[in-house]
């Protein structure tokens, strides 16, 4: 079982995937996360996905599918995987449908997350992020019990770089111009979940989505 949960930045994506993960024995892989752990170990690829994340640009898609093609070649995925943030361009979903056929491990379920602009910059611009396990808060909804500290893994909890209002703002620009249309590629293979509300209702209506 393969399932792509899909929506702008900021649309709740990190916040529901761990409970589908859990749910169905999912493994998460989220290329933002991937590349902000390169970041963190000043790697090559880190170094080039920063100059196009510090811009609200998206890393071209044959850095991102090569990452993703690799990381689907370790057996920890063989079981299933959901994919946050990606794909972000057709090209990309292209690819992720070309391999899920031809290695017969199959697509299940596109969930896409649906949140008006105005609340998503209001979520990013609030947003507080682990850099090592990936958990994500908000200052005013959804703060950790001990302030700057993770719940999950008890490392710091910081703002991330590109969550300033102008960088969010290039962010659903670009969102809007190369990967909404994904959505569009996927036709009725997506199902279209309100991603607005407390979180627990959206997550039942995530799981509603990936049952049918
Ligand atoms: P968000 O949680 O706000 O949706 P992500 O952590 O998924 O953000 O991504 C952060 C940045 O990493 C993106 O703005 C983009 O520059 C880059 N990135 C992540 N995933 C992809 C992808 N699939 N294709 C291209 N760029 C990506
Ligand atoms: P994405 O992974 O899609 O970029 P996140 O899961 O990181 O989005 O959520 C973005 C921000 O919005 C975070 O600060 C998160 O705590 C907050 N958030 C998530 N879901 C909701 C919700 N239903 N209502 C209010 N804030 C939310
Ligand atoms: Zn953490």
């Amino acid at each position: 079982m393969n399932v792509i949960l899909f929506g702008p930045p900021g649309a709740g994506k990190g916040t529901q995937a761990g409970a589908v993960c859990e749910r169905h024995g999912l493994l998460q892989v989220a290329t933002g996360d991937i590349f902000r752990k390169n970041l963190k170990e000043k790697t090559e690829l880190g170094q080039l996905a920063r100059s196009f994340m510090d811009k609200g640009q998206l890393v071209p898609d044959e850095v991102v599918w090569k990452l993703v093609e690799d990381r689907l070649a370790q057996p920890d995925t063989e079981a299933g995987v959901l994919f946050d943030g990606f794909p972000r361009t057709v090209t990309q979903a292209e690819l992720l449908v070309g391999w899920a056929e031809s290695s017969g491990r199959g697509l299940s379920a596109v969930v896409a997350l649906e949140v008006p602009d105005d609340e998503l910059v209001a979520r990013l611009s609030g947003r507080r992020t682990c850099l090592s396990c990936g958990a994500t808060y908000h200052v005013a909804h959804n703060p950790p019990s001990k302030d700057g500290v993770c719940d999950r893994c008890g490392n710091d909890v910081v703002q991330r770089d590109d969550d300033n209002e102008v960088t969010v703002r290039k962010r659903l620009a670009t969102y809007h111009r190369q990967t909404a249309p994904v959505l569009e590629w996927f036709g009725e293979r997506a199902v279209r979940v309100d991603g607005t509300g407390a979180i627990g209702a959206i997550g039942a209506r995530v799981q509603a989505a990936i049952g049918s």
